[in-house]
């Protein structure tokens, strides 16, 4: 049996080997290694795939948030709405950047922003909500621009997780996740749904003003060679990544449809066992299962995952401290959050290797070794 991994990036490689070779000779013998034709490509291709007017490559998706918050006329102080329960890249450019994280909880089911406690988070000072498509599933992103109206706030979405993810409104519509936000922000880190070989993210919009924004400032604020109008950064995806991902993105629903059939196994496996609730969808969303993620209920988990290590299966805990509880933001540590969803997964969350180069043998084997664990 292979090795199990958390992901199989080098399989995943082999199975397009040829292409992927190609192409980055391709840029090598373009010499354009910096905004080739490969990237232009790239940005075309992505905003067909999500139905979205404009896509701007950038270097990395905590770039990616970071631009988006630079791009919305924000003041030091202003409060930044997300859920303390995601990766820190989320909240630590709020942080970055002078203004307020406002840590809120997540719905227990789809581990996204929920929408009680956002509604009692805002304040006069809230200027941005920042959901998060966590592990592949959407969060209400429907109910979230509702109250982002009503209240005269901006919506980023972090999607970081869940590229490929489809949202269906209560029309029927169906849009991506990424897409539905005033800006989408992703990466294209090696282990993420669309991974290149290397850094990479994008940002997405509707809007053409706030497209030329963030283009401006991922190139230094500048608006003609060497005139720079706003403080910017400088960002960028290379064309070698661009040359892969290009590659990549045809096959994104293909390893999006892997990842679903790995999580169908685990959860038919473990569907009689009371000490897991695995992960389900809710009506709105599709899950591209960034992870799979179970919560164990009355189990020692350092236990359990020792278990799994004996058997070189390896596991996962995403995350395990909370936003709001970071050292990071310690100035906060007054603060009474109250998030006792988010405090309880924390304690409970389990993530198993969830890929596209799984076979049977080795999704059977993990499905033995954690059951060994409850005999
Ligand atoms: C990976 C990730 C990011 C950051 O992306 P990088 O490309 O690593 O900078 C941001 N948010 C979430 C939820 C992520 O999972």
């Amino acid at each position: 049996m292979r090795k199990i991994q958390m992901v199989d990036t080098k399989n995943q490689y082999l199975a397009i080997k040829k292409e992927v070779d190609g192409a980055i000779q391709e840029v090598l013998d373009s010499a354009a290694y910096i905004n080739g034709k490969a990237v232009k490509d790239f940005a075309q291709n992505l905003s067909t795939y999500l139905g979205v007017g404009h896509v701007i490559p950038c270097a990395n998706g905590t770039d990616a948030l970071q631009i988006a918050m630079m791009a919305l006329d924000l003041q030091p102080g202003d409060e930044i709405i997300t859920p303390s329960f995601t990766y820190i890249a989320t909240t630590e450019v709020v942080a970055l950047l002078g203004l307020k994280p406002v840590f809120i909880d997540v719905d227990p089911i789809s581990f996204c922003m929920d929408i009680e406690s956002l509604k009692k988070a805002i304040t006069p000072k809230t200027k941005v909500i920042v959901p998060v498509h966590l592990y592949g599933h959407a969060a209400p992103m429907e109910e979230i621009m509702e109250i982002a109206k009503a209240n005269n706030l901006l919506v980023i979405e972090d999607n970081a997780q869940a590229i490929g993810c489809d949202y269906t409104f209560s029309n029927g519509v169906t849009k991506k996740t990424g897409t539905i936000g005033h800006i989408g922000a992703t990466s294209f880190y090696p282990s993420k749904n669309l991974g290149a070989f290397g850094d990479g993210g994008a940002l997405c919009t509707n809007d053409k003003a706030l497209s030329d924004k963030m283009t401006m400032i991922a190139n230094h604020g500048q608006s003609a060679r060497y005139y720079h109008d706003v403080v910017g950064c400088n960002s960028r995806l290379d064309s070698i990544q661009a040359a892969i991902l290009n590659i990549k993105l045809k096959k994104l629903d293909s390893y999006n449809a892997a990842r679903q059939s790995v999580a169908k196994y685990y959860s038919d496996s473990f569907a009689s066992f009371k000490e897991i609730i695995t992960p389900s969808s809710l009506q709105y969303s599709s899950h591209v299962y960034h992870q799979y993620t179970i919560q164990l209920i009355g189990v020692n988990r350092d236990r359990f995952i020792e278990h799994l290590a004996s058997k070189e299966i390896p596991c996962m805990i995403y995350y395990p401290v909370p936003g709001h509880l970071q050292k990071m933001f310690i100035e906060q540590k007054n603060i009474n959050w109250n998030l006792p969803i988010t405090d309880k997964l924390t304690s409970c969350v389990c993530s198993l290797p969830v890929h596209t180069e799984m076979d049977e043998e080795q999704l059977a084997y993990i499905v033995k070794g954690v059951k060994s664990f409850f005999k």
